[in-house]
């Protein structure tokens, strides 16, 4: 059983090297390689003032991490959350790398944050914060060198300052630098709700997978944010049933299903689910436990642990979130036969798009959205057959066969690359 290094809590870093180790075990990986792949290439912490509304001013701690760089520029989100420090940095940089290497995009991994709670901000502290942030991370990221994206607590609106502090440091117009961008300042269509759609076109091939169909299913989803309504939103178009949702407050259950329009709306009202008249109040951990077909979780890591593992009751859970299910959950789910399809793999449709985007960017030359979705199913739908054929071949779980797919092509272009000098 993974336990945490001196009684401290299991932290996301612990269960990514975990599920590394995991992977390049059974993939029998020279030890020189695993020592490699365990660590990040590059951290970089910044320490920033930022003038409040009232004049004072206040520090803040941010940070970029490139964990690996050996198939392409550095990929991945930015974070502004209270909890956000460098274990939990590094871990979403490390899983940014398999990522993008099990959908096959020419990416390496990386993640940034800043420690701060986005909602007590006003929009003009959140606009200096972040290009404050941005000055600092200037040095690393770069179209050629490290992306950033949206992730919890940033939007496009984050990303299009983001863009504009690089531009202006540059003298000339970079989109290339961010996805996730507004579609007005380079962004593509289709990107803000590619992760929820990635989302639904996944669990679709898993449910099919074990035989079964995603019409007349139901589905429970943690979190409302960007991927979880984006997620509520495709799989009611794609005849799913969404019986429940939740926000960091609690969550609404109905299962007769949930009218998404209007939870949208009273969410949009209220900041928040809770008061919704047309369905029970739920707690998060309630949601964990709902009987459904499909249980989403789309908010944080470390949700479904060993704690609450054995009453998750759906036959199927395909992770939204980045880390929501620890290693010692996985097991109980494995052993219960819940079919798991892991972050890397389920979540990816984000960065296939941010892909998108960022090839339209260089090239200056915009596709429809018919294009991009139709890019994002092909890529999608046949990183789901290589993980699940692997999985069947290696008689493992899901998340054991994509990472091993992801550290494969790794090693393979760290091999080609060679050692420097
Ligand atoms: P977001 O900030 O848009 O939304 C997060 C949602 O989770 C909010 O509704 C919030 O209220 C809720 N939440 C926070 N803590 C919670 C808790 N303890 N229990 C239940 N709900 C809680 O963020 P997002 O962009 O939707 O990201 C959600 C997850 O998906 C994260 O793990 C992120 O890393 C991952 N992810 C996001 C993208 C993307 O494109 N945005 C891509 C891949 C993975």
């Amino acid at each position: 059983m993974l336990t945490a290094p001196a009684q401290r809590p299991l932290s996301a870093y612990d269960v990514a090297l975990a599920q590394f180790d995991a992977a390049a075990a059974r993939l029998g990986l020279e030890d020189d390689l695993r020592q490699h792949l365990r660590q990040t290439k590059r951290e970089l912490t910044v320490h920033f003032p930022v003038r409040m509304d009232d004049g004072s001013v206040r520090m803040f701690v941010g940070y970029r991490i490139q964990h690996n760089l050996a198939r392409g520029p550095a990929k991945g989100g930015i974070r502004y959350h209270p909890a956000v420090d460098l274990d939990e940095v590094r871990a979403l940089a490390m899983w940014m790398t398999w990522k993008c290497a099990v959908v096959n995009i020419p990416y390496g991994g990386a993640k940034g944050g800043v420690a701060v709670d986005p909602k007590r901000l006003s929009l003009g502290e959140l606009e200096r914060l972040t290009r404050r942030y941005a000055s600092e991370i200037a040095l690393l990221i770069g179209p050629e060198s490290d992306i950033p994206a949206p992730d919890v607590g940033t939007n496009d609106q984050v990303m299009a300052w983001i863009m504009d502090t690089i531009s202006m440091h540059k003298g000339y117009s970079v989109p290339g630098v961010v996805t996730g961008k507004p579609v007005a300042v380079g962004g593509t269509l289709g990107r803000r709700e590619a992760t929820g759609r990635g989302v639904a076109i996944i669990a679709r091939e898993a449910m099919r997978f074990k035989g079964l169909s995603l019409q007349g299913a139901t589905v429970a989803i943690q979190g409302a944010g960007n991927v979880g309504l984006h997620a509520a939103q495709c799989f009611t178009q794609m005849g799913a049933r969404l019986v429940a949702i939740s926000d960091s407050v609690g969550g609404l259950y109905n299962p007769h299903g949930l009218d998404l329009p209007s939870v949208q709306a009273w969410k949009q009202t209220h900041g928040q689910l809770q008061g919704f008249p047309h369905a029970e109040a739920i707690t998060n951990d309630d949601l964990l436990a709902l009987p459904c077909d499909i249980l989403v979780p789309a908010a944080m890591e470390n949700q479904i642990t060993g704690r609450n593992a054995d009453r998750v009751k759906a036959r199927l859970v395909v992770e939204g979130a980045n880390g929501p299910t620890t290693p010692e959950a996985d097991a109980i789910l494995r052993e219960r036969g819940v079919l798991v399809v892991p972050d890397i793999l389920a979540n990816a449709g984000g960065v296939v798009v941010s892909y998108f985007e960022w090839v339209q960017d260089l090239q200056f030359y915009f596709w429809d959205l018919e294009e991009v979705n139709r890019n994002l199913e092909r890529i999608l739908v046949r990183a789901f057959g290589e993980v699940a054929s692997l999985a069947e071949r290696e008689k493992s779980d899901m998340r054991l066969a994509a990472y091993m797919v992801a550290i494969r092509r790794v090693a393979d272009a760290m091999r080609l690359r060679g050692l420097f000098p």
